[in-house]
């Protein structure tokens, strides 16, 4: 049978038994949401969904839709022909849609919307006629030629809103809706030849084709710059596609008694359960967000439309009960007739999706486990970090209030594009990004910013929904400021501010502070502690952290981590007299003197350990001895040599030949690691003396159990671990027996060169524990520095040859299928090895779940992502238990 490809609302949730990720897979959310309001009886303009594999065919097809997928859209046009009694094409009762894109995951302004579809210049004239309504005939061709310039041909918007404007200084009029029909009608001219003169060729008049080609660009918008961004920032698949609705227009422009207007059933930044969102009368499809006129909370529906707002609260309460979350809607009113536009699962911060957790739980909607799904990783993030010194906050002026669109405290200079935000960010610098309103060519600029403020735009707009998905603070629709692009500075309250200068803007109140306020670091306490209770009680991978220091190692303590997988030792090396001594060690001519050197040492390594030691008391602490190739401990510039030889008490030509000897052509594949304590063990020594000692001191004064982890770098082949790995035994050994008491410890290795997840299984007998590095691992798989990678990846993402960064998440197929073998033969050889993960892959979800399904037994990673990876550990075992029980 040949692929169904398109779908009626009718059809949807029969079709798919009501299965949502199976609707959504196939019909994208949009269509989902649609396919089940229509099944559950609800109130929704009519259409049909053209499937995300209809896209993936007009890839496949060279972006063309083929004859037998049009056919089959102009038969369903008939089909919702009569559905709703009229025509498409029709000059006296057109048929009008909408073209809207929906894939399977929201993305949120990423792709367009075409409304009013089916008008051309006769069509126009008999729809005014028919509804006595010429004014709301020509604003929705207006709107149309608008839109189908800019979505299908990529005509500049502000072309359209330059005419407005002049059209409305002209009349001396504020707002769009009043503009007379007359006025309209003249746009409506001067719009086609806008679009004429950018088409070289008219404005389409026939239907069909503007049908063919709006579902066109809607498959085309796909594969947008902007959509592509969204897209490897989320993780969302190329392949996937997006579908395509069609769907009868309801008309909130037709005067008075009409409008339209969006909705969550519960607040968005907070969670508090309250029907929360706002409309506007006598407006359409993106007016409310895109900040064209002031909208009025949905509250005042209530005076100004009783029934239309009692029976939205209904079908609200219908539809959270219904999909058993938090949802967020569309809805237009024609003429006092309320219809459902749209409905998925809201967008929220993370205060208020762990709010809205916890209250369905304690609703009974959903159980622990469930709730553990409900919230993204990645979200937490916005919670660990600095809000507001109370104290500082106290003194602070708030020199202005916008709306409290996406919470957090925000710190930074003062800039006013999105380009701008981006490069001074790359540059270190904290800023927050002033606009009049934001648009989605702004996302990477808002991924930068620090906080997000805008002059115009209410709860729902651009601004608002996209930083509240990014945990970015924002504070929107400060009307008070006026902007000045050109000079770049903006007033408030009397006061201008340059770009540069330092504010502060509070997104849980909606303050503004014309001031920097210093931040303090945040806890877990409240929903956040009992939701990563619940996280805690399904998970079985252990998270450790990365911490070289007890400052680092108490952070992630306080984050929930359960020991330290990855202590670097090398930065240890680098303050003030280590250094000294550190560079005495590498020009050292004879053992002796290394040895003299490396007992300077000695000491500082030891209380570096003790310190962490007692930070961690009985939980792992895992020890990485030297890794990087010795040159990085000299200096580079002549006059640092000279400082450094004088220092040193050798001649300048001398260190000149230690650094020249040092020189690699490839340090990240030279004489680093295991490979230093092969030709010196004498630092393997050192490193084994300060560890056991700080052991032994920490045990004898807190009398806990100390079992220090000592892991080896670098390490490729199984001799090479046994020769370090015996002067480590043989010094800890005797350190131990000389302090006379019982203390374990445990030898273990990094596993990051191919060679060593190749030869697991020879290597296990010598170790009790493998660490993954898959920073290295990657980089050694893939055979390309992660340094170096930035200079050609984005060819990379262009091409689709890669989707995302290997060195952000964990590549299962290459690296992944490495740790699995490697993880599977150690496990053989060793059954008491135990397996982590120590690289930067030990903090993002998606690793950490393919850790989990491999069977590793923790991962590891820095402090500010233990509580993501404490999440998305849970997470990962949820879905496991759910899959077997599938089955
Ligand atoms: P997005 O995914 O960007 O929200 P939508 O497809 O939801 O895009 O549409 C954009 C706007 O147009 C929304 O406000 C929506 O409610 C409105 N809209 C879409 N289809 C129709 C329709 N058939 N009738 C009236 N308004 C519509
Ligand atoms: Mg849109
Ligand atoms: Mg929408």
């Amino acid at each position: 049978m040949s692929r169904k490809y398109l779908y009626y609302f009718t059809e949807g949730s029969e079709a798919f038994h009501g299965d949502m990720t199976a609707m959504k897979n196939t019909l994208g959310g949009k269509g989902a949401g649609l396919a089940e309001m229509t099944a559950a009886g609800m109130p929704v303009p009519q259409g049909f969904t053209i499937t995300t594999d209809a896209c993936t065919q007009y890839y496949t097809d060279g972006r063309q839709i083929n004859e037998a997928i049009q056919k089959d859209i102009f038969e369903h046009m008939k089909g919702l022909e009569k559905i709703t009694g009229k025509t498409f094409g029709d000059i006296n009762n057109p048929l009008l849609v909408s073209v809207r894109s929906g894939a399977r995951q929201s993305m949120p302004g990423m792709m367009d919307t075409i409304l009013n579809l089916g008008l051309n210049d006769e069509s126009v004239e008999g729809l005014a006629k028919k509804t006595n309504n010429p004014r709301f005939a020509y604003d929705s061709y207006r709107r149309f030629v608008q839109m189908f310039a800019d979505v299908v041909m990529g005509v500049s918007k502000s072309l359209f809103e330059d005419e407005i404007d002049k059209m409305k200084a002209e009349k001396g009029v504020k707002n769009d809706i009043d503009l007379s029909a007359e006025d309209l009608k003249k746009l409506v001219v001067i719009f086609k030849k806008i679009y004429e003169d950018n088409e070289k060729k008219p404005f389409p008049q026939d239907p069909k084709e503007q049908l063919i080609e709006a579902v066109k660009a809607v498959f085309r918008s796909w594969d947008n710059p902007r959509a592509n961004v969204y897209r490897k920032m989320n993780e969302i698949p190329y392949e996937w596609g997006t579908a395509v609705n069609v769907q009868q227009m309801a008309f909130g422009n037709s005067g008075d008694n009409s409008g339209t207007g969006v909705a969550f059933t519960r607040n968005p930044a907070t969670g508090e359960k309250k029907l929360f969102g706002e409309y506007l009368i006598n407006a359409q499809g993106e007016d409310v967000v895109s900040g064209v006129r002031t909208p009025s909370p949905i509250s005042h529906l209530q005076d100004q439309m009783p029934a239309v707002y009692k029976e939205f609260t209904e079908i609200a309460t219908k539809l959270e009960n219904h999909f058993k979350d938090m949802q967020d809607m569309e809805f237009t009113i024609e003429d006092g007739h309320l219809f459902m536009l749209q409905t998925r699962n809201g967008k929220r911060t993370a205060n208020a999706a762990l709010k809205v957790a916890c209250d369905l739980v304690d609703e009974g909607m959903i159980d622990e486990e469930e709730a553990v799904l409900r919230v993204e990783p990645h979200q937490l993030d916005a919670l660990l970090h600095p809000q507001f010194d109370p104290e500082a906050l106290k003194k602070a002026e708030v020199v202005g209030k916008g709306l409290a669109a996406s919470p957090g405290a925000a710190c930074g200079k003062v800039v006013f594009s999105a380009e701008d935000a981006k490069a001074w960010a790359g540059r270190g610098e904290k800023v927050v990004l002033v606009r009049l309103e934001t648009s989605p060519e702004d996302i990477e600029g808002m991924q930068s910013a620090e906080g997000i403020l805008t002059v115009r735009g209410g709860m729902t707009s651009h601004a608002a929904v996209v930083a509240r998905g990014m945990g970015t603070c924002c504070v929107s629709g400060c009307g008070d400021i006026t902007v000045n692009y050109d000079k770049k500075e903006f007033t408030l309250a009397g006061k201008t501010y340059k770009e540069g200068d330092y504010i502060s803007i509070d997104g849980s109140t909606g303050n503004i502070y014309g001031e920097a306020i210093p931040t303090v670091p945040a806890s877990i306490s409240g929903d956040f502690g009992r939701y990563m209770g619940w996280a805690d009680k399904v998970r079985r991978l252990k998270v450790y952290t990365n911490a070289d220091t007890p400052r680092d190692a108490k952070q992630a303590s306080d984050f929930g981590a359960e020991g330290i997988g990855l202590c670097r030792t090398e930065h240890m090396f680098f303050e003030g007299s280590r250094i000294k001594a550190m560079r005495e060690m590498i020009v050292a001519e004879t053992v002796e003197d290394r040895k003299k050197a490396l007992a300077k040492i000695l000491p500082y390594q030891q209380g570096d350990f003790e310190g962490l030691f007692e930070t961690m008391g009985e939980r792992p602490v895992t020890i990485r001895f030297l890794d990087p190739p010795l040159h990085e401990f000299l200096p580079t510039k002549e006059a640092d040599i000279k400082d450094l030889a004088d220092d040193l008490n050798i001649t300048v030509q001398k260190l000149k030949e230690v650094i020249a000897s040092l020189h690699e052509f490839n340090p990240m594949m030279g004489h680093r690691g295991c490979r230093l304590t092969v030709t010196y063990p004498e630092i393997a020594e050192m490193q084994t003396t300060a560890v056991i000692n700080a052991a032994i001191n920490v045990t004898k004064k807190t009398g806990k159990k100390i079992v220090p982890q000592i892991m080896i770098p670098l390490v490729g082949e199984v001799k090479e671990l046994k020769y370090v790995k015996d002067f480590v035994v043989k010094t800890a050994d005797e350190l131990i027996k000389k302090a006379g008491i019982d203390m374990k410890y445990e030898v273990g290795t990094m596993i990051e060169i191919p060679r060593a997840a190749l030869t697991a299984g020879k290597i296990a007998k010598e170790a009790d524990f493998f660490c993954y590095g898959t920073n290295d691992l990657t980089q050694m798989t893939f055979g390309f520095s992660r340094d170096d990678a930035g200079k050609f990846l984005d060819s990379y993402y262009e091409t689709k040859i890669y989707e995302s960064d290997p060195f952000v998440h964990l590549d299962p197929d290459g690296v992944g299928r490495l740790v699995k073998l490697s993880a599977t033969e150690g496990k053989a050889a060793n059954p008491a090895l135990h397996l982590g993960i120590c690289g930067e892959h030990g903090g993002d979800p998606s690793s950490v779940e393919f850790c989990h399904n491999v069977g590793l037994d923790y991962v590891s990673c820095s402090p500010f992502r233990v509580p993501i990876a404490r999440l998305a550990a849970a997470q990962a075992a949820v879905k496991e238990k759910r899959a077997k029980a599938k089955k």
